[in-house]
C-alpha cells in the first residue's frame, strides 16, 4: 500500500508530528477510546506535547471524555485550517467538537471527513498523536492507515475467546500495512470483591495473541467504576488519581509507544 516516506510527502499538518500512534479495536464498546484518552494524558504527564484525534465519526467519545464544558472547534478563516480546541495541555480534535454530532454517511465520505479533520488540523509541534481509530478492520481504517504514517498500534479488546479473532484481524490490518504492533491491552479482565478477584470473560487468551503474533507487550486493566465514572465526567482518570494501579499500566504503556 502506498504509504508517503519522505516528510515532503506527508500532508502539511502532520508534518511536525514525530510519532502517530493508533489506538484501534474490532469492536466497539470494548474501551478503545477510554486507553486511547488515557494513554494520550499519561503521555502529557510524562512531558510529551500530545494530541488526541478522535477518528470515530460515527459515535465520537472525545467530547464526553473529555472536559466537561461544550466546545467547539474554530476555523482559521485566511489559511482555512482547524484550530485544536485544548484541554489540561492535550490538543483535541473530534467530529463532535464540529457541532454535528452522529454521522450518517457512507464509507468514502466518512474517509473524506475523517482525512480533512485530521490533516488540515493546526496541530503544530507535537511528540505524539494518538489516533482514536473507528472499530473494525474495514476500508475506512485501512484508507486512514494509508494516509498516516503511523508509528505504533496498540490494539484494545476484552479477554473472551471471541476476541481473539478479532484481535488476530486486526494485528494482521497492521502488519500488512508495516505499522508494529507495539502492545495489546486487555481491557475488563477483573474485578475484586470481598476480598476475592473475580475474572468475568476468562483468563489467558491475551498471551495467546501476544505469543502467536509476536507482539511484544500486553497489559490488562480492571473493570473499575471510577474508570467508567471518570469517562463520563471529561476528567481522565490518569489524571484524577496519578498515583492509581491504572495509571501505573497506562505509564508502562506510554514507554512501550
Ligand atoms: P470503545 O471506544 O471501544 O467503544 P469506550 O472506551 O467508549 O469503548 O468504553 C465503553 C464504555 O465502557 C464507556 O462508558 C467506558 O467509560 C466504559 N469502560 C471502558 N473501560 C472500562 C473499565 N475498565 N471499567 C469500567 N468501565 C469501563
Amino acid at each position: 500500500p502506498a504509504r508517503p516516506i519522505f516528510a515532503d510527502q506527508l500532508p502539511k499538518g502532520l508534518q511536525t508530528i514525530s510519532n502517530i500512534v493508533a489506538v484501534s479495536s474490532c469492536k466497539g464498546g470494548v474501551g478503545k477510546s477510554t486507553v486511547a484518552v488515557n494513554l494520550a494524558y499519561t503521555l502529557a504527564g510524562m512531558g510529551a506535547r500530545v494530541g488526541i484525534f478522535d477518528a470515530d465519526v460515527y459515535g465520537p467519545s472525545l467530547p464526553t471524555m473529555v472536559s466537561p464544558e461544550n466546545r467547539m472547534l474554530e476555523m482559521n478563516s485566511e489559511t482555512k485550517t482547524i484550530i485544536p480546541t485544548e484541554y489540561l495541555g492535550v490538543k483535541l480534535v473530534s467530529f463532535g467538537f464540529a457541532g454535528q454530532g452522529r454521522a450518517i454517511m457512507r464509507g468514502p465520505m466518512v474517509s473524506g471527513v475523517i482525512n480533512q479533520l485530521l490533516t488540515t488540523a493546526e496541530w503544530g509541534e507535537l511528540d505524539y498523536l494518538v489516533i482514536d481509530m473507528p472499530p473494525g478492520t474495514g476500508d475506512i481504517q485501512l484508507t486512514l492507515c494509508q494516509v498516516v504514517p503511523l508509528t505504533a498500534a496498540v490494539i484494545v479488546t476484552t479477554p473472551q475467546k471471541l476476541a481473539f479473532i478479532d484481535v488476530a484481524k486486526g494485528v494482521r490490518m497492521f502488519s500488512k500495512l508495516k505499522v508494529p504492533c507495539v502492545a495489546v491491552v486487555e481491557n475488563m479482565c477483573h474485578f475484586d470483591a470481598d476480598g476475592k478477584r473475580y475474572y468475568p470473560f476468562g483468563r489467558g487468551s491475551g498471551h495467546e495473541v501476544v505469543q502467536q503474533f509476536g507482539i511484544p507487550h500486553l497489559f490488562d486493566l480492571p473493570i473499575r467504576p471510577t474508570l467508567s465514572a471518570s469517562g463520563d465526567s471529561g476528567m481522565p482518570e490518569v489524571v484524577a488519581d496519578p498515583q492509581g494501579e491504572v495509571s501505573k499500566t497506562f505509564q508502562n504503556l506510554g514507554v512501550c509507544v
